[in-house]
């Protein structure tokens, strides 16, 4: 075809996102919340379109919002970073990892990630023309019917070799729920360091932590010179439309992914910019609201799950419960979510997304949904799968 890479195809997320709104279906698939970002943040995008803040803005950001993602850093995790050196704004999440590979990665370069992975890993590895490895995440089915995951650190270990030139983590993990632990990241922290690597992380969802404890991969020992970390104002203040991203790593790589974003996108959106630095600098209590009510909409959707009979991943953080659907149906997952919209008025995305094409084997039963949504669509969700089923 006209695409030069396999693994640039069409994102699923647009694709399901207009065949729920094709048959109105309730739109478990895409992660979006339809709940509103902190009044305070909305205000403030609309008085600085008001006040002019509508031409270009600088390249790497608004000084307000470079310090205040600094500010952020520093209070959340103690890390310090020079707003003025090292931190980046960029266009949402998705410009940071795209910037950050194509800065780093030479044709022929091994890119780890692991596996299920966030879909435009995949494509932003082909794009930079990197080759990309992946290490598993294992589940186990428990005697009671749980089901655990576990990333094993001396696989991980054992996969960084001289040809790796990036691991990219993701942690809190998409599309799992699951919060890696400090064994698994030092375990690559020490082997990219043998290996003269770099760890580019994605931790978008780092406020969004319901079990266990967000640990940036930046704060171990011997992380900070070759680790980039990636943030996103669109997950921690639920404003996913604005695509306000952030890159913060050591002066010599925000340089090297400032030259890339140039050529990408020059700039990301003014007037968001000054909306996105008072958010981040909200107090203690407003992002733990946050994170509490989206709580209640996991054990929501998890327990009705579970009633209805479906093994699931209980997921630890983030937007998004993985489900076994082989109780219901002989199909695979990817079929069931192709007519799911359509028959059942329900839109779910297939975990078969997030693996390379032909390996989702593990997982060929299994699908992904959303409950970032209101309690009246995840309800009316339930109340259509109940009938179906
Ligand atoms: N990384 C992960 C793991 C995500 O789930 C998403 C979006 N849901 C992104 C990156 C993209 O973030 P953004 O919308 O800020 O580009
Ligand atoms: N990251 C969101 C998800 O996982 C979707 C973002 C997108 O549509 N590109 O659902």
């Amino acid at each position: 075809g006209l695409l030069a890479g396999g693994e640039v195809r069409p994102t699923i997320f647009a694709r399901m996102s207009a065949l729920a709104a094709e048959h109105g279906a309730m739109n478990l698939g895409q992660g979006f919340p339809d709940t509103d970002p902190p009044p305070a943040v909305a205000e403030a995008a609309v008085a600085a379109i008001r006040e002019g803040a509508n031409q270009y803005p600088p390249g790497a950001g608004i000084p307000a919002l470079r310090e205040s993602i600094a500010a952020h850093q520093k209070r959340f995790y103690g890390l310090d970073w020079d707003p003025s050196s090292e931190v980046l704004v960029t266009t949402g999440a998705t410009e940071a990892l795209a910037a950050s590979l194509l800065a780093l990665v030479r044709p022929g370069d091994e890119v780890l990630t692991l596996a299920p992975f966030y879909d435009a890993y995949g494509a932003v590895i082909a794009l930079a023309g990197g080759v990309h490895r992946t290490v598993p995440i294992h589940r186990e089915s428990g005697a009671s019917g749980v089901v655990d995951l576990r990333v094993d650190p001396e696989e991980l270990r054992a996969a960084i070799t001289d040809r790796t030139r990036v691991v990219l983590l993701n942690s809190p993990h998409n599309p799992t729920g699951l919060v890696l632990e400090r064994p698994v990241l030092q375990a690559v922290v020490d082997a990219a360091a043998e290996h003269d690597a770099y760890v580019l992380t994605d931790e978008v969802y780092e406020h969004l932590v319901f079990d266990g404890e967000h640990l940036p991969t930046a704060t171990l020992p011997g992380a900070r010179e070759r680790t980039i970390s990636v943030g996103s104002a669109g997950k921690t203040l639920s404003v996913t439309g604005w695509k306000v991203g952030w890159v913060t790593a050591s002066a010599p790589l925000v340089d090297a992914i400032t030259a890339v974003k140039q050529w990408l996108t020059y700039a990301s959106g003014a007037p968001l910019q000054g909306a996105v630095a008072q958010g981040l600098a909200m107090a203690d209590e407003d992002f733990t609201a946050i994170t509490s009510d989206l709580e209640e909409r996991r054990d929501l959707l998890v327990g009705a799950l579970q009633e209805i009979g479906l093994p699931v991943i209980v997921p630890q953080a983030g937007y998004f419960v993985l489900a076994d659907v082989s109780p219901l149906t002989s199909e695979d997952a990817t079929e069931l979510c192709d007519r799911l919209p359509a028959q059942v008025g329900v839109a779910a995305i297939p975990v078969s997304a997030f693996l390379p094409e032909g390996e989702d084997g593990p997982w060929r039963s299994w699908v992904r949904l959303a409950f970032c949504k209101d309690r009246d669509t995840i309800q009316e969700a339930l109340r259509r799968l109940r009938t179906w089923t």
